[in-house]
């Protein structure tokens, strides 16, 4: 009942020739895939030649971040009303914006409301540190994650997020969590969670992606689990085949 989807994160990488080159071979290869929503989360820079290349088709375009404000004084920034006009999703609380950039639940709770009210779809990272999760944390902290990052939504509102588990240790690491503790934490922590918030029906129509070096060999293993609908892709999303092994790997 959840479509799967797979998005990439490009981070800071790709000029915007080279992002031409990397979008014209995907649009290729991401042609018989319908079944799975594909989305693409380059640079801000990238983004008007992404959507040039992929107006056409039924690809995703998504930003990797924004502030919540309309407009004003707020040098470097980008607002939603500037990415509403470019593209549909918004990668929102990613834990190297968290890490690196001082974001936190709080603000990441503002990008939130803002993304919605114009009509842009959070993809919204939780996940926690090593040291957290060595130490047993990580229920508490994901559920918090949840609670705060999500605090003032109503169920409707709730029914329009994505959700993506990304535990940083396994970002960039190459060493992903396995399939089945990713599961429990999606269906025990995450979706309870959101059962807590904005009731069952709500909860099960969410989709919950898991993040964290996700690679073509091991992306199969992920998708055959219950409560995992799909995955954030970062270093794998940076080359056509292997984005395009772990589209195909979705769907069996
Ligand atoms: C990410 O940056 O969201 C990510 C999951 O990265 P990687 O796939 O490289 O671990």
């Amino acid at each position: 009942m959840r479509k799967p989807m797979v998005a990439g994160n490009w981070k800071m990488h790709k000029t915007v020739g080279e992002s031409r080159i990397l979008v014209t071979e995907l649009v290729q290869g991401m042609k018989n895939f319908g079944q799975v929503d594909r989305v693409l989360c380059p640079p801000f820079t990238d983004l008007w030649a992404v959507r040039a290349i992929i107006e056409e088709t039924d690809i995703g375009l998504g930003a990797q971040n924004m502030y919540w404000e309309e407009s004003g004084a707020f040098t470097g920034e980008i607002s939603p009303v500037m990415l509403s006009e470019v593209c549909k999703y918004v990668i929102l609380g990613h834990s190297e914006r968290r890490q690196y950039f001082g974001e936190s639940d709080f603000t990441v709770n503002k990008k939130i409301k803002a993304a919605l009210n114009h009509n842009l779809t959070p993809i919204i990272c939780i996940g926690e540190s090593l040291e957290e999760n060595k130490t047993g944390k990580t229920a508490a902290v994901v559920n918090k994650q949840v609670r705060v990052g999500l605090d003032g939504l109503n169920p409707d509102d709730g029914a329009k997020l994505i959700i993506a588990y990304e535990p940083i240790w396994a970002i960039g690491t190459g060493f992903a969590a396995t399939p089945e503790n990713a599961n429990e934490i999606h269906r025990d922590v995450v979706r309870a969670s959101l059962d807590e918030l904005f009731g069952e029906e709500t909860a099960q129509s969410i989709r919950i992606l898991y993040g964290g070096s996700v690679k073509p060999d091991n992306a199969g293993e992920f998708f055959t689990q219950t409560d995992i609908d799909g995955a954030l892709v970062g270093g794998a999303s940076l080359k056509a085949d292997s984005f395009l092994a772990i589209i195909k790997a979705t769907i069996g």
